[in-house]
């Protein structure tokens, strides 16, 4: 059996290595060829095709201290996989002992403190399902079926950042295993290096095993989803999306795309497949009011489909998960904007028209407000200046068509990064984007997050992320 050393060398195991390690798991071990090896192994993104030696499903926080420790005492490198969404796959790394945090989805609601609970395997429809049980809701990303712990880990931003900034700001506190086995509380009494650390900076400290997030009453019932219209009016569409995002309330989130026509029902027949522009909305204070603001939106032109409605706040949350299914490949390249630009709109016609598969899409995310009235200082997320995402979104089926639908996200991003703050996401870094990428994400924030990772993990246990070096 081969493994891989922490340092990345790789070693021939006999074949009862890991018995020991199966003796102190109360959930469940696979090794290649295990029923439930393959599921664990595999992520959202099908570019990604790596083989951990041996994946521990972990049930409780007893189970990921026996990980760290049996990996610490036979030098076998870790990996661990939360919601499996990376893009750059940085939940699996060949040969490694990998977490698998899958079964460790609860989440408790303290509706008083307005507060949540969410063991760090949930999926962010976890936690907007138990929330919404008390009409609250936590700082979450768009698709529901996205992991918590990487979302939160390097920021994470949705429909509610314009009102209370990246997910990571309004994160009260985390559990989380260290480097040398020890279940330690973060937050701002306890272990404040450490918390500001994970506030941003990646899975680098350590394994997170719960996150608290503040809540805040929104829904049950929002207006949200999107309105289409055919490319040919892209030209007004994002000329009124850059007007109306410019002068939107807290509340109204606003999201311009174009892309091929997905097979939507909502969607005429005869328009699938044809390039189209939408505007994707979310009000989420008082229904009657988004009524009123979204309103210039289904009134403008001729769309060719309105799904733009009240509805229940985690049905929008899942609104967009057809479109980004696991299995597929994907390739994104993505930056933070300022504001957006007439000249921008024309660039973004341009590379849609120059689209090569049928799922892919250039997307311009709105998230101005709350996050850009702290310090940079505040936590390694940064970006403070940020008030848009640009992602050029590339996402096709088969193999050979790797290099077309890269090149052109890679085009697309040449021709438009001149637009960029200068800051990108961390958490939409492809697997080939190295260090300067990395800089060009925490760059602020380096220099300290060094140090954490020199008090908290020394040896570089946790490295398969986007990994900081102990100063
Ligand atoms: C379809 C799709 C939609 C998205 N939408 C949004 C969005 O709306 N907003 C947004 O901000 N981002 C969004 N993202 C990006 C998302 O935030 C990242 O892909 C994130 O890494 C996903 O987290 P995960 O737990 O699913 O990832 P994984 O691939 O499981 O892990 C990502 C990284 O986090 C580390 N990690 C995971 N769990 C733990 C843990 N418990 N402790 C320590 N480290 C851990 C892993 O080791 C790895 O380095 C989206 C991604 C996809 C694919």
């Amino acid at each position: 059996m081969r493994a891989r050393t922490m340092e990345g060398r790789e070693i021939e195991l006999k074949p009862d290595a890991f018995d020991g390690l199966r003796l102190r798991l109360r959930g469940p071990m696979f090794l290649p060829g295990d029923v439930g090896y393959e599921e664990s192994r595999t992520v959202w993104n099908a570019m990604i095709d790596r083989k951990p030696a041996v994946v521990a499903r972990c049930l409780g926080i007893a189970d990921v201290i026996a990980c760290v420790k049996f990996a610490r005492e036979n030098d076998i490198l870790l990996c661990i996989k939360g919601g499996g969404h990376n893009i750059a796959g940085l939940a699996i790394a060949d040969g490694a002992l990998m977490l698998d945090m899958s079964l460790m989805r609860g989440v408790w609601v303290d509706a008083k403190r307005k507060v949540a609970h969410a063991q760090a395997g949930c999926l962010l429809g976890d936690v907007d399902r138990e929330t919404q049980v008390h009409g609250l809701a936590a700082i979450l990303g768009f698709v529901s079926l996205t992991g918590i712990a990487g979302l939160t880990l390097g920021g994470g931003f949705g429909y509610l950042t314009r009102r209370w900034g990246w997910t990571s700001d309004n994160v009260v506190g985390m559990d989380v295993v260290t480097a040398d086995a020890r279940l330690v509380r973060a937050n701002s009494d306890e272990n404040t290096d450490l918390f500001w650390g994970l506030l941003g900076g990646g899975g680098n400290f350590g394994v997170v095993t719960g996150i608290d997030y503040m809540l805040y009453p929104v829904g049950p019932e929002v207006v949200g989803g999107v309105v289409a219209w055919p490319a040919s009016e892209a030209h007004k569409v994002l000329e009124l999306y850059r007007t109306l995002a410019d002068k939107a309330p807290p509340e109204l989130t606003l999201i311009a795309l174009m892309r091929p026509a997905p097979p939507a029902p909502w969607l005429p027949k005869e328009m699938h497949g044809k390039p189209i522009v939408a505007l994707l909305a979310c009000y989420s204070g008082r229904p009657e009011e988004g009524e009123k603001a979204v309103a210039s939106i289904k009134a403008f032109g001729k769309p060719i489909g309105d799904v733009l409605v009240r509805r229940p706040y985690a049905q929008l949350q899942s609104l967009l998960d057809a479109t980004q299914p696991k299995g597929r490949r994907y390739y994104w390249k993505s930056e933070y904007l300022p504001r957006i630009e007439p000249a921008l709109c024309e660039k973004v016609i341009e590379h849609a028209a120059r689209i090569r598969s049928p799922h892919s899409a250039v997307i311009l995310f709105q998230i101005e407000g709350a996050l850009n009235q702290l310090g940079d200082e505040h936590s390694p997320v940064g970006n403070r200046d940020a008030r848009y995402v640009l992602n050029a979104a590339g996402s096709w089926e088969q193999p050979g068509e790797d290099r077309a639908n890269v090149e052109w996200a890679r085009d697309a991003w040449n021709d438009m990064k001149s637009f960029s703050t200068g800051g990108t996401y961390i958490n939409f870094l492809t697997e080939d984007e190295g260090p300067e990428r990395i800089e060009a994400a925490l760059g602020r924030g380096l220099a300290r997050l060094a140090e954490v990772k020199a008090k908290w993990d020394p040896q570089n246990v946790f490295r398969t992320n986007r990994n900081i070096k102990p100063a």
